[in-house]
């Protein structure tokens, strides 16, 4: 079953990665593993897969005492990082996809160990989800460069939602472009229903739950709809 879901994924992006004319290194398939539990992200493991994609600090927090033992798997955050919960993210992802403000990087920095770091974009104003504005974008990357144990490798954005993958394809195109006007070589975008547009737009993280795990267990007080 779970195998299915990635042989069909890898089909989809093997089409793309064909259309645009890139080679499939250079798309990391980070496995968004949001509510499901560690069993789940160690048969995704057992079937080759590495990056895993996490979007709360807490639910990650409980699940990682069952993962010690996957050495080499990487863990990103990809959800909103509170500023409070930085030393225990610190602690526990290898890459944090969603740094948008100055505060966050240099508490991060004070954490103490290394870590990669995406500032996350927000390319529409009537979004309300977090993310620095292009025009904000130089100053925090100067901000996260000056920090020593950070490594500011991309960036990474979550378009407003829309079920068509050519209306959030102008997104991927923005960041791609913002991403080269500022020295940044990794590009975090795309999902689920639309990573085909996010790599021939030159993404180099696709972040996929559903595609590959199905729909996420509900969960108490919250809604069953939404990206997140
Ligand atoms: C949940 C989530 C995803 C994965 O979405 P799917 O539609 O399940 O592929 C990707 N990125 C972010 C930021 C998410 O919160």
């Amino acid at each position: 079953m779970l195998r299915d879901c990635i042989e069909q994924v890898e089909e989809r992006i093997l089409r793309a990665v064909q259309r645009a004319g890139r080679r499939r290194e250079e798309i990391t398939l980070v496995a968004v593993t949001k509510k499901f539990p560690p069993e789940i992200i160690r048969e995704a493991y057992g079937h080759g897969l590495r990056h895993f994609g996490e979007n709360y600090v807490q639910e990650f927090e409980a699940k990682r005492p069952a993962l010690v033992d996957l050495p080499d798997a990487q863990f990103h955050l990809i959800g909103h990082l509170q500023s409070n919960k930085t030393r225990v993210a610190a602690g526990i992802f290898h890459t944090i996809e969603t740094v948008d403000s100055e505060k966050l990087a240099r508490r991060l920095n004070e954490a103490g160990s290394a870590l990669e770091v995406m500032i996350e974009v927000k390319l529409s104003p009537e979004d309300s989800k977090s993310g620095v504005s292009p025009e904000e974008l130089a100053a925090l990357a100067a901000a996260i460069r000056s920090c020593a144990n950070l490594r500011l490798a991309g960036l990474m954005t979550m378009p407003p939602w829309n079920d068509d993958p050519e209306q959030t394809r102008p997104y991927f195109r923005r960041l791609a472009e913002l991403a080269r006007e500022h020295g940044l070589a990794k590009l975090s975008m795309g999902m689920s229903h639309d990573f085909e547009a996010a790599i021939e737009e030159g993404a180099t993280h696709i972040r996929v739950g559903r595609a590959l795990f199905g729909p996420r267990p509900l969960t108490r007080n919250e809604p069953s709809s939404g990206g997140v």
